[in-house]
């Protein structure tokens, strides 16, 4: 099946978009024809019941590698929800805050997740790096012993830092893994729930996949509406109402293909081969310099900015680096500079072509 016109003369694209993001060919590729024909059944995945005899398969298969993949232990549902990340900031506290609960502000994000669960109970925010632009991740701080859960954001997308190893507190934990899901293993047994936007590594937006730990539900005595309870998606098995169905199944061939590569591990042998490339290009090309502060650089989201003396390169760069193919790079807003996102799908081919894109912009000046 041809699904675009290849142009030879189009150069080929890497693209370091932040989210949504790169996804596999294969999974593009197997979509696309479920599009057009699901399963030889001569029906779109678009226009079949999310309850048709054929899909429900597919919802069971994504758990299922969801479970295998990260080692989930018995007790923890894996749903399919609609809302984003954005809607889990306010589902988590309206299901899991009673009195109190504590937050690790590291980001934008995690400061958004944060002000939505002031509406529900007291939130102590344990410590914050704001002050210096979110260039780091706070280390020095103690959990109240007290607090119904602890909320982390485990990768800060916007800014480039990440916590590439699961905390040791004494409060069940929960994180937003929006940005690093299936990117390294994770001991979800110290966690009630893990949330986050397909977007940036699993698949097109749409789809939120959240892990959740079944007895920590139904803790809290306020009335949840039936669409914010998780209770009432572990009961519906995540078909509660109509799931983000097209979204549901691309995840499921992300998954296929993650297990197909060797699974998180390897997932993660890539991810910190892939960045220690371009974080050591950073380091040695004088033209630029990184922002996050070293021990806490993100393999995901690589920010770099460039030296005080060459700054006025800035918009130079981007249209060197756009005409070799360079998509996305362009750093946020709210750090400026670049911004290389090199989630699971990203090959390490791509990575060594904005390396040697830089290494020629160098050689210019
Ligand atoms: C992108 C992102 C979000 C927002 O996700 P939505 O699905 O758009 O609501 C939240 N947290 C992190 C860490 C993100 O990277």
């Amino acid at each position: 099946m041809k699904l675009y016109n290849k142009n030879t003369l189009q150069m080929k694209k890497h693209n370091f978009n932040a989210g949504p993001s790169i996804l596999p060919r294969e999974v593009i590729e197997n979509t696309a024809k479920a599009i057009l024909d699901f399963e030889d059944s001569g029906l779109s995945l678009m226009e079949i019941s999310h309850r048709a005899k054929n899909f429900q398969p597919v919802v069971d298969e994504a758990v299922a590698l969801f479970k295998e993949l990260l080692q989930i232990p018995e007790g923890y549902s894996v749903l399919f929800l609609g809302g984003g990340a954005s809607l889990e900031f306010c589902m988590v506290p309206f299901n899991f805050l009673e009195k109190k609960a504590a937050y690790l502000n590291s980001g934008v994000w995690a400061k958004k997740a944060m002000k939505e669960a002031k509406g529900f109970g007291e939130v102590v925010e344990v410590a914050s790096s704001a002050e210096a632009n979110y260039t780091y991740i706070p280390k020095d701080y103690t959990v109240p012993a007290d607090a119904d859960y602890f909320h982390i954001t485990s990768n800060n997308t916007i800014y480039g830092t990440e916590l590439k190893e699961d905390l040791d507190v004494h409060v069940p934990m929960v994180a937003d893994m929006s940005s690093d899901i299936f990117s390294r293993p994770i001991d979800v047994s110290k966690y009630i729930c893990i949330y986050g936007g397909a977007q940036k590594n699993l698949a097109p937006s749409g789809v939120t996949f959240v892990i959740v730990k079944d007895d920590a539900v139904g803790k809290v005595s306020r009335y949840i509406p039936s669409m914010l309870s998780y209770q009432t998606h572990i009961d519906g098995a995540s078909m509660f109402n109509t799931p983000p169905v097209v979204p549901i199944y691309a995840a499921l061939q992300t998954l296929r293909w993650l297990k197909a590569q060797g699974g998180v591990k390897e997932m993660e042998r890539r991810a910190i081969e892939k960045s220690d490339m371009l974080y050591a290009e950073i380091d040695r090309n004088k033209l630029f310099v990184g922002t996050a502060v070293k021990e806490d650089r993100s393999r995901m989201n690589i920010c770099f900015v460039m030296a005080p003396e060459f700054a006025e390169l800035e918009a130079d760069f981007l249209k060197f680096a756009t005409e070799k193919g360079m998509v996305g790079i362009k750093g946020h807003r709210s750090v400026g500079g670049f911004r290389a996102s090199c989630y699971n799908a990203m090959p390490k081919e791509s990575v060594q072509a904005l390396i040697d894109c830089m290494q020629e912009f160098e050689k210019l000046h």
